[in-house]
Protein backbone atom coordinates (compact mmCIF):
# COMPACT_ATOMS: atom_id res chain seq x y z
CA UNK A 1 0.00 0.00 0.00
CA UNK A 2 1.25 3.57 -0.45
CA UNK A 3 0.82 5.63 2.06
CA UNK A 4 2.70 8.32 1.01
CA UNK A 5 1.33 12.24 0.68
CA UNK A 6 0.26 12.91 -2.92
CA UNK A 7 0.68 16.24 -3.75
CA UNK A 8 -0.08 17.99 -6.72
CA UNK A 9 2.26 20.54 -8.63
CA UNK A 10 0.73 23.30 -10.07
CA UNK A 11 2.61 25.22 -12.95
CA UNK A 12 1.74 29.20 -13.86
CA UNK A 13 5.05 30.49 -14.87
CA UNK A 14 7.98 32.86 -13.32
CA UNK A 15 11.59 33.18 -13.39
CA UNK A 16 11.51 29.35 -12.02
CA UNK A 17 10.91 27.81 -15.22
CA UNK A 18 12.14 30.25 -17.73
CA UNK A 19 15.19 30.19 -20.17
CA UNK A 20 17.20 32.99 -22.12
CA UNK A 21 15.93 33.76 -25.39
CA UNK A 22 19.20 33.75 -27.41
CA UNK A 23 18.41 36.66 -29.60
CA UNK A 24 16.92 39.38 -26.96
CA UNK A 25 18.50 38.07 -23.92
CA UNK A 26 15.28 37.87 -22.47
CA UNK A 27 13.96 35.64 -19.80
CA UNK A 28 10.62 33.68 -21.32
CA UNK A 29 8.59 30.74 -19.38
CA UNK A 30 9.13 27.24 -20.88
CA UNK A 31 8.10 23.50 -21.65
CA UNK A 32 6.93 22.66 -17.53
CA UNK A 33 7.99 18.95 -18.25
CA UNK A 34 11.55 20.43 -19.21
CA UNK A 35 11.47 22.30 -15.35
CA UNK A 36 10.56 18.76 -13.95
CA UNK A 37 13.49 17.03 -15.80
CA UNK A 38 16.02 19.44 -14.26
CA UNK A 39 14.96 18.35 -10.71
CA UNK A 40 16.05 14.91 -10.55
CA UNK A 41 16.01 14.99 -7.15
CA UNK A 42 12.26 15.40 -6.89
CA UNK A 43 12.29 11.60 -7.21
CA UNK A 44 13.58 11.23 -3.49
CA UNK A 45 11.22 13.22 -2.03
CA UNK A 46 9.16 10.87 0.19
CA UNK A 47 5.85 12.10 -1.59
CA UNK A 48 4.01 11.32 -4.77
CA UNK A 49 3.80 14.29 -7.04
CA UNK A 50 1.61 14.63 -10.27
CA UNK A 51 1.78 17.63 -12.40
CA UNK A 52 -0.54 20.54 -13.86
CA UNK A 53 0.66 23.49 -16.26
CA UNK A 54 -0.78 26.28 -17.60
CA UNK A 55 -1.12 25.86 -21.00
CA UNK A 56 0.98 28.72 -21.84
CA UNK A 57 3.06 29.40 -18.56
CA UNK A 58 2.98 33.25 -17.76
CA UNK A 59 5.36 35.79 -16.15
CA UNK A 60 3.57 36.56 -13.19
CA UNK A 61 3.23 40.38 -14.54
CA UNK A 62 0.62 39.16 -16.87
CA UNK A 63 -1.64 37.76 -14.03
CA UNK A 64 -5.36 38.32 -13.91
CA UNK A 65 -8.05 37.28 -12.16
CA UNK A 66 -9.26 34.26 -14.58
CA UNK A 67 -5.82 32.73 -13.61
CA UNK A 68 -6.38 32.24 -10.13
CA UNK A 69 -9.75 31.35 -10.83
CA UNK A 70 -8.19 28.66 -12.82
CA UNK A 71 -5.89 28.05 -9.97
CA UNK A 72 -8.80 27.56 -7.26
CA UNK A 73 -10.37 25.11 -9.77
CA UNK A 74 -7.86 22.94 -10.03
CA UNK A 75 -7.63 22.61 -6.59
CA UNK A 76 -11.19 22.47 -6.33
CA UNK A 77 -11.44 19.61 -9.11
CA UNK A 78 -8.33 17.63 -6.86
CA UNK A 79 -9.08 18.46 -3.56
CA UNK A 80 -10.08 15.15 -2.29
CA UNK A 81 -7.63 13.21 -4.54
CA UNK A 82 -3.98 15.06 -2.86
CA UNK A 83 -3.23 15.89 0.47
CA UNK A 84 -1.33 18.77 -0.73
CA UNK A 85 -1.07 21.40 -3.42
CA UNK A 86 2.27 23.57 -4.76
CA UNK A 87 1.73 26.21 -7.23
CA UNK A 88 5.18 27.74 -9.27
CA UNK A 89 4.14 31.05 -9.65
CA UNK A 90 6.23 34.38 -10.44
CA UNK A 91 7.56 36.46 -7.91
CA UNK A 92 6.42 39.78 -8.64
CA UNK A 93 2.71 38.99 -8.35
CA UNK A 94 3.30 35.88 -5.66
CA UNK A 95 1.23 37.91 -3.04
CA UNK A 96 -1.65 39.03 -4.72
CA UNK A 97 -2.22 35.84 -5.64
CA UNK A 98 -1.85 33.99 -2.21
CA UNK A 99 -4.34 36.30 -0.94
CA UNK A 100 -6.62 36.17 -3.80
CA UNK A 101 -6.87 32.85 -2.90
CA UNK A 102 -6.73 32.61 0.49
CA UNK A 103 -10.25 34.21 -0.02
CA UNK A 104 -11.26 32.35 -2.54
CA UNK A 105 -10.53 28.76 -1.17
CA UNK A 106 -12.60 28.68 2.53
CA UNK A 107 -12.71 26.54 4.90
CA UNK A 108 -9.39 25.13 2.73
CA UNK A 109 -7.86 22.33 5.55
CA UNK A 110 -5.01 21.44 2.70
CA UNK A 111 -1.78 23.24 2.39
CA UNK A 112 -1.46 25.69 -0.35
CA UNK A 113 2.53 26.53 -0.50
CA UNK A 114 2.93 29.17 -3.38
CA UNK A 115 7.07 29.35 -4.60
CA UNK A 116 8.83 30.81 -7.07
CA UNK A 117 12.36 31.86 -7.62
CA UNK A 118 14.64 34.68 -8.34
CA UNK A 119 16.84 32.51 -10.58
CA UNK A 120 15.77 30.28 -13.89
CA UNK A 121 16.19 26.61 -12.34
CA UNK A 122 18.98 25.78 -14.96
CA UNK A 123 21.16 28.62 -13.45
CA UNK A 124 23.65 27.33 -11.65
CA UNK A 125 23.64 29.37 -8.85
CA UNK A 126 19.27 28.89 -8.65
CA UNK A 127 17.86 29.22 -5.55
CA UNK A 128 14.70 27.72 -7.55
CA UNK A 129 15.64 24.47 -6.03
CA UNK A 130 15.52 24.82 -2.89
CA UNK A 131 12.68 26.42 -2.91
CA UNK A 132 10.67 24.14 -4.69
CA UNK A 133 11.65 20.65 -2.99
CA UNK A 134 10.88 22.39 0.63
CA UNK A 135 7.98 23.55 -0.71
CA UNK A 136 6.83 19.99 -1.62
CA UNK A 137 8.30 18.67 1.59
CA UNK A 138 5.89 21.66 3.81
CA UNK A 139 2.74 20.30 1.74
CA UNK A 140 4.12 16.83 2.52
CA UNK A 141 3.77 17.02 6.34
CA UNK A 142 1.54 15.27 8.33
CA UNK A 143 0.73 14.71 11.94
CA UNK A 144 -1.68 11.87 12.83
CA UNK A 145 -2.64 11.92 9.28
CA UNK A 146 -3.48 15.51 8.74
CA UNK A 147 -1.74 18.30 7.01
CA UNK A 148 -0.08 20.25 9.19
CA UNK A 149 -0.42 23.16 7.43
CA UNK A 150 -3.64 24.03 5.88
CA UNK A 151 -3.75 27.40 4.70
CA UNK A 152 -2.55 28.94 1.70
CA UNK A 153 1.28 29.99 2.31
CA UNK A 154 4.02 31.75 0.75
CA UNK A 155 7.86 29.53 1.19
CA UNK A 156 10.75 31.60 -0.36
CA UNK A 157 14.27 30.97 0.71
CA UNK A 158 14.16 29.18 4.12
CA UNK A 159 10.89 31.14 4.84
CA UNK A 160 7.08 30.13 5.38
CA UNK A 161 4.91 32.81 5.29
CA UNK A 162 1.19 33.18 5.75
CA UNK A 163 0.52 33.92 1.86
CA UNK A 164 -1.83 37.09 2.62
CA UNK A 165 0.57 38.54 4.86
CA UNK A 166 3.45 38.70 2.89
CA UNK A 167 4.85 41.05 0.52
CA UNK A 168 7.28 41.30 -2.04
CA UNK A 169 10.24 43.77 -0.95
CA UNK A 170 13.08 42.56 -3.34
CA UNK A 171 14.05 42.31 -6.79
CA UNK A 172 17.17 41.01 -6.64
CA UNK A 173 17.79 39.23 -3.20
CA UNK A 174 16.83 35.89 -2.80
CA UNK A 175 15.30 36.81 0.60
CA UNK A 176 12.90 38.57 -1.46
CA UNK A 177 9.62 38.45 0.60
CA UNK A 178 8.64 39.91 3.74
CA UNK A 179 5.66 39.27 5.91
CA UNK A 180 5.69 42.45 7.70
CA UNK A 181 3.05 42.23 10.35
CA UNK A 182 3.17 38.52 11.74
CA UNK A 183 6.47 36.32 12.24
CA UNK A 184 6.87 33.08 9.61
CA UNK A 185 5.32 30.10 9.73
CA UNK A 186 8.22 28.08 9.76
CA UNK A 187 12.20 28.11 8.91
CA UNK A 188 14.14 25.66 7.02
CA UNK A 189 17.58 24.85 8.21
CA UNK A 190 19.09 21.91 9.57
CA UNK A 191 15.53 20.86 10.65
CA UNK A 192 12.25 22.31 9.70
CA UNK A 193 11.26 24.29 12.40
CA UNK A 194 7.33 24.73 12.25
CA UNK A 195 5.79 27.85 14.59
CA UNK A 196 2.04 25.69 15.43
CA UNK A 197 0.94 28.72 17.58
CA UNK A 198 0.77 30.71 14.51
CA UNK A 199 -1.23 28.47 12.32
CA UNK A 200 -4.70 29.16 11.25
CA UNK A 201 -7.35 25.49 11.73
CA UNK A 202 -10.55 25.44 9.45
CA UNK A 203 -13.68 23.73 11.83
CA UNK A 204 -13.10 20.04 10.96
CA UNK A 205 -16.93 20.50 9.41
CA UNK A 206 -16.70 23.15 7.09
CA UNK A 207 -16.53 21.98 3.20
CA UNK A 208 -14.28 23.65 1.32
CA UNK A 209 -16.07 26.44 -0.85
CA UNK A 210 -14.42 27.72 -3.72
CA UNK A 211 -15.28 31.51 -4.62
CA UNK A 212 -15.00 32.21 -8.15
CA UNK A 213 -16.26 36.00 -8.62
CA UNK A 214 -13.56 38.71 -8.26
CA UNK A 215 -14.36 42.56 -8.76
CA UNK A 216 -12.17 43.97 -11.06
CA UNK A 217 -14.12 47.72 -10.01
CA UNK A 218 -11.43 48.33 -8.02
CA UNK A 219 -8.08 50.32 -8.00
CA UNK A 220 -5.13 51.54 -5.19
CA UNK A 221 -4.24 54.95 -4.53
CA UNK A 222 -0.97 56.41 -3.25
CA UNK A 223 -1.71 59.69 -1.31
CA UNK A 224 1.58 62.18 -1.54
CA UNK A 225 1.87 65.73 -0.72
CA UNK A 226 0.60 67.96 -3.66
CA UNK A 227 -1.92 65.47 -4.26
CA UNK A 228 -4.51 67.76 -6.73
CA UNK A 229 -8.22 67.78 -6.60
CA UNK A 230 -8.57 67.39 -10.07
CA UNK A 231 -6.35 63.99 -9.85
CA UNK A 232 -8.36 62.71 -7.35
CA UNK A 233 -12.08 63.56 -8.45
CA UNK A 234 -10.78 62.35 -11.78
CA UNK A 235 -10.24 58.59 -10.03
CA UNK A 236 -13.37 58.84 -7.92
CA UNK A 237 -15.61 59.74 -10.90
CA UNK A 238 -14.30 56.47 -12.85
CA UNK A 239 -17.40 54.98 -14.41
CA UNK A 240 -18.64 51.66 -11.91
CA UNK A 241 -15.42 51.85 -9.91
CA UNK A 242 -16.74 50.41 -6.55
CA UNK A 243 -13.72 50.31 -4.17
CA UNK A 244 -10.66 52.08 -3.53
CA UNK A 245 -7.60 51.19 -1.57
CA UNK A 246 -6.17 54.52 -0.55
CA UNK A 247 -2.71 53.91 0.59
CA UNK A 248 -2.21 56.25 3.42
CA UNK A 249 0.98 58.50 5.62
CA UNK A 250 1.69 56.49 8.97
CA UNK A 251 -1.30 55.28 11.16
CA UNK A 252 -4.15 56.14 8.65
CA UNK A 253 -3.29 59.80 8.35
CA UNK A 254 -4.56 62.00 5.06
CA UNK A 255 -4.66 66.02 4.15
CA UNK A 256 -6.99 67.45 5.93
CA UNK A 257 -7.63 70.46 3.72
CA UNK A 258 -11.75 70.53 2.99
CA UNK A 259 -11.70 69.87 -1.04
CA UNK A 260 -9.83 65.89 0.03
CA UNK A 261 -12.24 65.26 2.81
CA UNK A 262 -15.13 66.44 0.72
CA UNK A 263 -14.39 64.49 -2.43
CA UNK A 264 -13.96 61.54 -0.91
CA UNK A 265 -17.46 62.27 1.74
CA UNK A 266 -19.24 62.67 -1.51
CA UNK A 267 -17.73 59.55 -3.44
CA UNK A 268 -18.66 57.11 0.08
CA UNK A 269 -21.89 58.71 0.35
CA UNK A 270 -22.65 57.26 -3.34
CA UNK A 271 -21.43 54.23 -2.03
CA UNK A 272 -17.50 53.97 -2.51
CA UNK A 273 -15.73 51.52 -0.42
CA UNK A 274 -12.40 52.93 0.75
CA UNK A 275 -10.05 50.89 2.67
CA UNK A 276 -7.40 52.90 4.45
CA UNK A 277 -3.99 50.88 4.79
CA UNK A 278 -0.52 52.79 5.51
CA UNK A 279 1.93 52.95 3.09
CA UNK A 280 4.53 52.58 5.93
CA UNK A 281 5.74 48.99 5.51
CA UNK A 282 4.96 47.60 8.58
CA UNK A 283 2.27 48.82 10.93
CA UNK A 284 -1.34 49.42 11.22
CA UNK A 285 -3.86 51.80 10.79
CA UNK A 286 -5.78 53.18 13.65
CA UNK A 287 -8.01 56.02 12.73
CA UNK A 288 -9.19 58.81 15.28
CA UNK A 289 -4.93 58.53 17.11
CA UNK A 290 -4.03 62.34 15.28
CA UNK A 291 -6.50 64.49 13.93
CA UNK A 292 -5.31 63.80 10.65
CA UNK A 293 -7.28 60.71 10.22
CA UNK A 294 -10.03 61.32 12.29
CA UNK A 295 -12.55 62.99 9.92
CA UNK A 296 -11.47 60.36 7.15
CA UNK A 297 -13.70 57.28 10.41
CA UNK A 298 -16.21 59.97 10.60
CA UNK A 299 -16.56 59.83 6.65
CA UNK A 300 -16.98 56.74 6.72
CA UNK A 301 -13.85 55.14 5.16
CA UNK A 302 -12.90 51.47 5.89
CA UNK A 303 -9.88 50.46 8.24
CA UNK A 304 -7.71 47.85 6.72
CA UNK A 305 -5.71 47.78 10.11
CA UNK A 306 -2.41 45.99 9.42
CA UNK A 307 -3.69 44.23 6.47
CA UNK A 308 -0.76 44.64 3.62
CA UNK A 309 -1.87 46.12 0.27
CA UNK A 310 -1.65 43.16 -1.75
CA UNK A 311 -4.45 41.77 0.76
CA UNK A 312 -6.54 44.54 0.67
CA UNK A 313 -7.30 44.85 -3.07
CA UNK A 314 -7.92 40.77 -2.82
CA UNK A 315 -10.08 41.21 -0.43
CA UNK A 316 -12.05 44.43 -1.89
CA UNK A 317 -12.31 42.42 -5.07
CA UNK A 318 -13.31 39.28 -3.59
CA UNK A 319 -16.51 41.10 -1.17
CA UNK A 320 -17.58 43.00 -3.78
CA UNK A 321 -18.55 40.39 -5.65
CA UNK A 322 -20.15 38.56 -2.25
CA UNK A 323 -23.82 38.71 -3.06
CA UNK A 324 -24.33 38.51 1.14
CA UNK A 325 -22.73 41.17 2.46
CA UNK A 326 -24.84 43.59 4.72
CA UNK A 327 -22.30 45.36 6.18
CA UNK A 328 -19.43 45.88 4.21
CA UNK A 329 -17.38 48.07 6.85
CA UNK A 330 -17.65 45.40 9.09
CA UNK A 331 -17.22 42.38 6.41
CA UNK A 332 -14.09 43.91 5.53
CA UNK A 333 -12.51 45.03 9.08
CA UNK A 334 -13.42 41.04 10.34
CA UNK A 335 -10.31 38.74 9.30
CA UNK A 336 -11.37 36.11 7.25
CA UNK A 337 -8.17 33.88 7.11
CA UNK A 338 -5.33 35.89 9.52
CA UNK A 339 -4.78 38.42 7.19
CA UNK A 340 -5.33 41.26 9.70
CA UNK A 341 -5.41 41.66 13.11
CA UNK A 342 -8.29 40.90 14.93
N1 LIG B 1 9.01 38.47 -13.71
C1 LIG B 1 9.03 37.21 -13.01
C2 LIG B 1 7.60 36.82 -12.69
O1 LIG B 1 7.04 37.34 -11.76
C3 LIG B 1 9.86 37.29 -11.78
C4 LIG B 1 9.95 36.01 -10.99
O2 LIG B 1 9.41 34.97 -11.31
O3 LIG B 1 10.61 36.03 -9.95
O4 LIG B 1 7.02 36.01 -13.36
Amino acid sequence: MNNKPAILLIYTGGTIGMVKDFKTGALRAFNFDQLVERIPELHLLECSIETYSFEVPIDSSDMRPEMWVQMASVIEENYKKFDGFVILHGSDTMSYSASALSFMLENTRKPIILTGSQLPIGDLRTDAKENLITAIQIAALQENNKPVIQEVCLYFEYKLYRGNRTSKVSSELFNAFTSPNIPHLAESGVNLRVNKALLEYKNETLPLTVHKEMSRNVMILKVFPGIQQKVLKAILNIEDLEGIVLETYGSGNAPTESWFLNTLAEAIAKGLKVINVTQCSSGSVHMGKYETSTELKEIGVISGKDITTEAAITKLMFLLAQKNVVDFKEAFETPICGEMEL
